[in-house]
């Protein structure tokens, strides 16, 4: 039988009989279109011209999804009010649905409050959910966050590690409010806390979100170039969990340790592998290859990175909300189709 129309929506995205393929590409588009005459042929004992058409999308999917992983749209990085993020728990989930998200995480700092809401929200879509957290560390005098993911959201030690990085936070704050009071800006702690949904998760993004709003700079980004970061006023130490820490916290409880957007920190090329064996030798599994804040060439050389440690692959838009993320829920590129995606460990 000859393949199928292949049609693109508005939104770019390749689709076969209303069945969207996300970001795949229309080669991907082909390949699954293989695979699903082949399901037809077997569900239906070779009766395939009348059982394409008779074939429930959802079951199609279903199969889809183990097949291949790349017509699977998964965004396992992003924020809710529960720390930094702009909107609820359950918003950021629905939004990610509306996106055509298929496999969600929703990965707050330091902080597992939102993700019983977020996981009603998607459950009862039927689409899957995967516990997520991404933990603030210090490595090399530089804050580093990791990423936590199908982890035991009960469990003890994880929990207890968290609370003890969330403890430091308020006295942070005021710190960091005195600082930016010694260059004329006074009133930043009342004022960031004011954007601080969860006081005990202030950061530097509600001080940010406060600098804007009194106009000392235009926006977030060029508070994060100008303020609050190393070197800048507001800037103060911390003392954040170690590598080790995280890794146990998140391993300890069950779940896969991956390096968030490693295409941001300003580490050398020596540093950087320094850093990923040590995160491996204490028991760190991926990498997160694909982010709303990496560049096409980040993706590239984390995709080598990745095969060469043998590190299992990561994706997530990390969204903060709108107007304030360099990606939208789920808009994200599809992994270099011969790595492992991360959930092959869910
Ligand atoms: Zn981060
Ligand atoms: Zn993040």
């Amino acid at each position: 039988m000859a393949p199928p129309k292949i049609e693109i929506n508005s939104y770019g995205e390749p689709s076969v009989f209303g069945l969207v393929f996300g970001q795949a590409t229309l080669q991907h588009s082909v390949a699954v279109w293989d695979i699903w005459l082949g399901l037809s042929e077997r569900l239906l004992d070779g009766r395939p011209q009348g059982g394409v058409k008779a074939l429930c999308y959802h079951r199609a999917l279903k199969f889809l999804r183990k097949a291949n992983s790349l017509v699977f749209k998964v965004d396992l990085h992003c924020h809710s009010t529960a720390s930094d993020g702009l909107l609820p728990a359950a918003e950021v989930a629905r939004r990610a649905l509306q996106n055509g998200v298929e496999l969600f995480s929703l990965t707050d700092h330091d902080d597992l409050g939102g993700l019983s809401a977020a996981r009603s929200v998607v459950n009862e879509a039927g689409a899957g959910f995967v516990t997520g957290v991404e933990v603030s560390i210090e490595w090399g005098g530089l804050q580093i966050h990791v990423l936590g993911f199908n982890f035991d959201a009960e469990d003890a030690a994880l929990n207890a590690g968290l609370a003890s990085i969330r403890s430091g936070r308020v006295n942070r704050a005021q710190r960091m409010a005195a600082e930016l009071e010694k260059v004329g800006i006074p009133g930043c702690f009342e004022g960031a806390m004011r954007y601080a949904e969860n006081p005990n998760l202030i950061s530097r993004s509600h001080f940010a979100r406060y600098l804007v709003e009194i106009g000392v700079c235009e926006d977030v980004r060029s508070v994060f170039e100008s303020y609050i970061v190393p070197g800048k006023p507001g800037y103060v130490d911390h003392r954040w969990a170690t590598l080790e820490e995280s890794v146990n916290w998140i391993t300890g409880a069950g779940g896969v340790a991956s390096v968030a957007h490693p295409g941001r920190y300003k580490l050398t090329k020596s540093e950087m592998r320094r850093f990923l064996d040590e995160f491996k030798s204490v028991g760190g599994r991926a990498i997160e290859v694909v982010s709303g804040s990496h560049s096409a060439e980040n993706v590239a050389v984390f995709s080598r990175i990745a095969r060469e440690f043998s590190f299992m692959a990561s994706c997530g838009s990390d969204y903060h909300g709108p107007g304030e993320s360099y990606m939208e829920l789920g808009a994200l590129a599809p992994l270099p189709s011969d790595l492992v995606p991360v959930w092959k460990a869910f």
